[in-house]
């Protein structure tokens, strides 16, 4: 799939000082490694070239943002508009505040961020070490691991709207819950102030160790995955679910349910989105047979199908 290029309809793109591309394949933005490209992607330098961006960008040219795509399935037939990537150079710094705050920009990878507060000495970041997105997308799923989630962590967000308007948020505008956040869809967060607790650093070490040797021992992390496929349902856990409705192991073409941990999707053999997608599809109408369960997706589905190899919610059960 080929777009048409975007460049044209964006006035005095010169201006933007950071990285554009056209057509440029996303899978090896994500974790899956699969998908088609963005129609543009676009990489700013820094907080005041994204908005600069954006408010030269015509109102009618969606825009998505991804962060590094741990949670995201990226469909095979591309996505069209307008692809925003939050570089680690331009918005990955993390700043003491004061003893218990961090300011932290939205490209830090989660693990970088654990590392930080080790250093600053402030406990409540150490399930961040076993987490492989960034904080851009921590604040977008409300990512939680080890009964902390980063909601609790949250004091001021800052974010970039459509008009390419800085916007700030407290915690509560964020409208957390479960691996979500009601902040409006057109937000792109470029950073966070967060909060810890003072505390001892061979503790804090003890409790990355831990974070690691648990992810280690339960979970596929070295495989082509996209993390937890599913959101567990008020009172279920969807692996189990998932393992209820005969679907450990299952697999089509090059995409299988991991054996492992079957909430986890993988890409074992060059599997394409599509073989992802249907695999997924496959388990959530299985899990709908079986327990009369409606598993929602976790993993952030973009873009479009080609052609023909459209797949139906449940596959249309
Ligand atoms: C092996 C493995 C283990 C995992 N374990 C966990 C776990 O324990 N707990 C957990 O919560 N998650 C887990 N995940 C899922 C994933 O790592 C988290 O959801 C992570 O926070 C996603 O961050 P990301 O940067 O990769 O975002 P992406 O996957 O790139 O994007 C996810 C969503 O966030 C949005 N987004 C990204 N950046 C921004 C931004 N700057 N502004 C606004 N929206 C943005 C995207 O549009 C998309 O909707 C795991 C994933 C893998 C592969």
């Amino acid at each position: 799939m080929t777009f048409p290029d975007l460049r044209p309809e964006i006035p005095d793109i010169e201006a933007i000082r950071g990285a554009i591309d056209v057509n440029r394949p996303l899978a090896d933005l994500t974790w899956f490694r699969v998908g088609g490209p963005a129609q543009l992607l676009f990489q700013p330098a820094d907080e005041a070239d994204l908005a600069a961006f954006l408010q030269r960008l015509p109102q009618e040219i969606p825009v998505l943002v991804v962060g590094l795509g741990s949670n995201l399935l990226i469909r095979d037939g591309g996505v069209p508009g307008v692809v925003i990537r939050l570089s680690p150079r331009g918005f990955g710094g993390v700043e003491t505040v004061d003893a218990t705050h961090l300011k932290v920009g939205a490209g830090v990878p989660d693990k970088r961020l654990a590392a930080a507060a080790l250093d600053a000495g402030l406990s409540g970041f150490a399930f961040y070490h076993g987490i492989p997105g960034g904080i851009g997308g921590a604040l977008k799923m409300n990512a939680g691991a080890h009964g902390i989630e980063t909601c609790q962590r949250v004091v001021e967000v800052r974010a970039v709207n459509r008009a390419g308007e800085i916007v700030r948020l407290a915690a509560d505008d964020m409208g957390y819950s479960y691996r979500h956040s009601e902040a409006a869809p057109d937000l792109i967060f470029t950073s966070v102030l967060m909060e810890g607790i003072p505390e001892d650093k061979d503790a804090i070490r003890r409790d990355m160790d831990a974070v690691a040797a648990h992810r280690e021992a339960a979970q596929p992390i070295r495989s082509r995955t996209g993390g937890s496929t599913f959101k567990n349902p008020d009172g279920h856990s969807a692996w189990k679910l998932v393992d209820a409705a005969g679907c450990r192991g299952l697999r089509i073409g090059g995409a299988e349910v991991s054996e492992m941990h079957c909430n986890f999707l993988l890409n074992v053999d060059n599997a394409t989105a599509h073989d992802l997608e249907l695999v997924g599809e496959t388990v959530r109408a299985r899990v709908l047979a079986t327990s009369g369960i409606r598993l929602e997706w976790e993993i952030k589905r973009l873009g479009l199908f080609v052609e023909g190899q459209e797949i139906k919610e449940f596959l249309g059960a």
